[in-house]
């Protein structure tokens, strides 16, 4: 229960069914932020968590290292690569960092053109900033990609965009606030007729989709444990056999001199353990999470003001997410009164904190209204779904009527 406790403005008048609760949220709606961890990681980082240096010549490091290579062959059968291809990162933001100025360096240094980067308008602030970043350096020249009202990336715009120098192309998978899926495969395949490798952050989508990373073509994913039920604070970058990535850590030379540090083998079984627990529930959990969404958005554009947002068509969204616009009330107001009630959800991306008036994904999107993202996860209860259609009911009303209620 103590899992979200945060402090909240004490000045705000009660609301009637939207009893304050102090902050503790007793209903998570925000599994797109971070999924509680799955016992089978807990167990695999408990069992690890006292490992010796995996990198040690003597008999207990060699036990750690067995266990961090048995964790990547998992990962990698999971993932459809070779474990070669997979390198463990400390999260989803290291591993964008890695493919993406990894490949921007590399390009540099091997060719003497300015590399150009192409990523789409509304990837995650771990590509977009990174991307500006580059470009602000004189590293790359940068363009974004545009996307339509729903989010979507269209191949003919991505090709279209191309240049002779183009190195890398990066569009995520699945849109961490609309839940958006790109056609990562078409994408992939477009782009490989011309030679230009794809990059897609799959960060979001791992928890309740298949990730066949050969299939797919991508040359480069990232993606997070701790969206899938692997703890905070480890990732991995797929970085496939002829992308040139340049090492963004030097060092011990660990993870074949791409990524020095000392293995975290703890944290890299308690993936590989996530990884594999979610994978053997996704079926299941994608068709139960598709059925809770649905309840929610079938009750909630009840309301009056209220408009769904990304794609119509449930195979083009990620089943966890329900991005919503609501007019006639402010965002921020909005915010507490949520918390207030016990209600953990998110009005942006929960990694841009304070992104409650909008984002440059809503932006990108010409989306009007208050934002709210609701996310659900394998932890999800109806009577989450109850209580959040209970106290949205009886929350956007008042906050309508304004400043009576919210002072
Ligand atoms: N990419 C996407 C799409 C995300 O949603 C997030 C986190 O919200 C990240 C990258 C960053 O991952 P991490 O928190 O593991 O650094």
């Amino acid at each position: 229960m103590g899992r979200y406790r945060r402090g909240v403005p004490t000045e705000l008048p009660p609301l009637a069914l939207a009893e304050p609760t102090d902050g503790v949220h007793q209903v998570d709606l925000d599994h797109a932020a971070t999924t509680p961890t799955r016992p089978e990681a807990r167990a695999a980082l408990l069992a690890w968590l006292d490992a010796a240096n995996a990198s040690a010549d003597h008999a207990e490091g060699r036990r750690a290292r067995t266990a961090v290579e048995e964790a990547r062959e998992r990962s990698a059968s999971l993932l459809g690569c070779s474990p070669h291809e997979v390198v463990f990162t400390s999260g989803g933001t290291e591993a964008d960092n890695l493919a993406v100025t990894g490949a921007v360096w590399a390009a540099r240094d091997r060719t003497r053109h300015v590399p150009h980067l192409l990523v789409s308008a509304i990837e995650h602030p771990a590509v977009l900033r990174t991307a500006e970043w580059l470009a602000g350096r004189g590293d790359c020249e940068l363009d974004l990609i545009p996307v339509d009202a729903a989010g979507r990336v269209e191949v003919e715009h991505t090709l279209a965009l191309l240049r002779p120098t183009t190195t890398l192309v990066s569009v995520m998978t699945a849109n961490n606030e609309l839940g958006t899926l790109q056609d990562v495969p078409a994408l992939a395949a477009a782009l490989a007729e011309r030679d230009v490798p794809l990059h897609t952050d799959a960060v979001q989508a791992a928890a309740t989709l298949p990730l066949e990373v050969a299939t797919s073509g991508a040359a480069a994913v990232a993606l997070s444990g701790h969206k899938f039920g692997a703890p905070q604070g480890v990732g991995a970058a797929v970085l496939r056999r002829g992308l040139a990535v340049e090492p963004l850590t030097h060092g011990g030379g660990q993870d074949r001199g791409v990524r020095s540090g000392t293995f975290p083998a703890a944290l890299i079984a308690a993936f590989a353990a996530g990884l594999d627990a979610a994978a053997n529930q996704q079926a299941a959990l994608r068709a139960s999470l598709q059925d809770a969404t649905e309840r929610l958005a079938t009750a909630l554009t009840c309301l009056d003001g209220v408009r769904r947002n990304g794609p119509l068509d449930p195979s083009q969204r990620l089943a966890s997410h329900l991005h919503l616009s609501i007019d006639g009330v402010d965002p921020t107001a909005l915010a507490f009164a949520l918390d207030r009630a016990g209600l953990a959800t998110a009005g942006g991306s929960a990694c841009s904190s304070g992104a409650q008036r909008g984002s440059h994904v809503t932006r990108a999107c010409g989306l009007r209204g208050a934002p709210l993202r609701l996310t659900t996860g394998w932890t999800t209860s109806e009577a989450d779904l109850d209580r959040a259609i209970e106290v949205l009911t009886d929350v956007l009303p008042r906050l309508r009527r304004g400043a009576t209620v919210l002072g």
